[in-house]
């Protein structure tokens, strides 16, 4: 027995198996650092970490109780603070190259290029709402099967939409016209392992003749809780909103944008545990706007090429936004979404955070930090905002080893320089990202389409 074992390792050196770096051999230890770790619980000061080799948290508790596990590799953090990796459970990936939107840009690379956008941006993990093409899966079984480079991807496949209405993107979505089709495209989608079943209950403002009717969604929601998976819903009005959350409705993907929730809904929601899983304010603030207000900000301008600024920063892209017939609309819309958010918040509501990044100028990973902020606009503590985005996410998608700092947990965290409960904007000052207790670059050491040398900007400040 113990000869085989010499001859195997003996093999894997030779093989060059063996020290795959010093990551994979010894413990990492972060100490004296502000824990914020995702629960709620108010942070925690002088705090110490431990993550194993296969990185995962071993460890977590009061730097003064610290046990360093021999040969471990130590990093002093006085003064910064850790918080788990943000989730952004609204997202799109694989359909925009530049400015252009088309799902056949979807491949494997570009779905890559943009989770390690997002894990730059210290959102270590995201959720897809239904315009992911079948190669997600491979992507997420190899994620899964080992220790991901990136953020991880939770898909809800291809999303349902009815035929005629709002929803899904051209040549991907294959409609549905009747409770027996919706039936079959949920069972479709559980087949191909999917995380949660999403659809679209939604007129475009009207100028669709039709939504999603009552029996078509209530067959989705039935269909999916028989394949044991949630079904989350875009939703913009409020009479959907109350339809969808009797049928059991598991998640609203968008507040409420129509008009003001009333009592009635809030109490349909609380009854059944419903959840408004994403506000996507930060959507409907960046459609109010013809030119974005932090083109300058090198937070924001790292991650897209100068070809982009150039196109956001130009008078015709601003005019040609400006004569779009519901331009005029958002900013009412983001009023209402601002105040539906407090609302159900103060009304006992569960929340987490979503942005609806991913289409066109709706950019991977900076929308989760202005989500944040717009959360905090909408009356959320910072804590709060942050708990959604972390621990609050992972429970409503059901990952048990993410979204909090805990043992046991996947060591995703996000190291950072100053303090975003004492101010939300300071999630921006981003130290180091973890994914898996390996650090992954940065935003502030990335450069999307130019040499590192032009982008300007570090963790504190331009
Ligand atoms: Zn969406």
């Amino acid at each position: 027995m113990k000869r085989q074992l010499t001859v195997l390792l003996i093999a894997l050196a030779a093989a060059g198996l063996l020290v795959t770096g010093r990551a994979q051999a010894a413990a990492l230890v972060l100490t004296h650092f502000t824990l914020i770790d995702g629960s709620g619980a108010q942070p925690v000061p002088d705090s110490a970490l431990v993550i194993d080799p296969s990185g995962r948290i071993e460890w977590v508790g009061p730097s003064t109780r610290l046990k360093t596990p021999g040969g471990a590799d130590v990093t002093d953090l006085a003064g910064k603070y850790v918080i788990p990796g943000l989730i952004d459970d609204h997202v799109h990936l694989g359909l925009v190259h530049g400015l252009k939107q088309d799902v056949d840009f979807y491949t494997a690379d570009l779905v890559q290029e943009q989770l390690k956008i997002y894990a730059a941006y210290g959102v270590t993990s995201v959720l897809v709402l239904g315009t992911d093409k079948d190669l997600i899966f491979p992507v997420r079984a190899a994620q899964r099967a080992g220790r991901p480079e990136a953020a991880r991807v939770f898909t809800t496949g291809q999303g349902l939409v009815y035929k005629g209405s709002y929803g899904g993107v051209p040549k991907l979505n294959q409609p549905v016209a009747t409770a027996a089709e919706a039936r079959a495209a949920v069972d479709n989608q559980a087949r191909k392992g999917v995380d949660l079943i999403k659809f679209w209950v939604d007129d475009e403002f009207g100028s669709l003749p039709v939504r999603m009717p009552a029996d078509v969604s209530k067959a989705i929601i039935d269909a999916a809780h028989r394949q044991h998976l949630k079904a989350v819903a875009h939703v913009f009005y409020l009479d959907n909103a109350r339809t969808l959350v009797a049928q059991g409705v598991d998640g609203l993907a968008h507040s409420v944008r129509d008009m003001p929730v009333d009592e009635d809904l809030l109490n349909r929601m609380r009854q059944h545990g419903t959840w408004q899983m994403a506000a996507t304010l930060s959507r409907e603030a960046s459609f109010t706007y013809t030119k974005l207000p932090f083109l300058d900000d090198p937070f924001f301008s790292r991650s897209v090429s100068p070809a982009v600024l150039t196109v956001l920063n130009s008078p015709e892209h601003a005019s040609q936004l400006a004569a779009s017939p519901n331009f005029a609309r958002y900013k009412p819309v983001l009023e209402t979404a601002l105040t539906n958010t407090i609302r159900e918040v103060r009304a006992g509501i569960a929340y987490g955070m979503g942005t609806d990044s991913g289409p066109s100028a709706r950019f991977p990973g900076y929308f989760a930090h202005w989500e944040l902020q717009l959360m905090v606009q909408a009356g959320l503590t910072p804590l709060q905002a942050l708990t959604a985005a972390t621990g609050g996410n992972a429970r409503f998608m059901g990952a048990r080893d993410l979204g909090t700092l805990a043992p046991h947990k996947w060591a995703d965290l996000v190291i950072l320089d100053r303090d975003p409960v004492a101010d939300i904007r300071n999630t921006r000052t981003i130290r180091a990202v973890y994914v898996a207790g390996r650090a992954v670059p940065t935003i502030w050491q990335t450069c999307v389409g130019r040499p590192d040398h032009d982008c300007n900007g570090g963790p504190d400040g331009p």
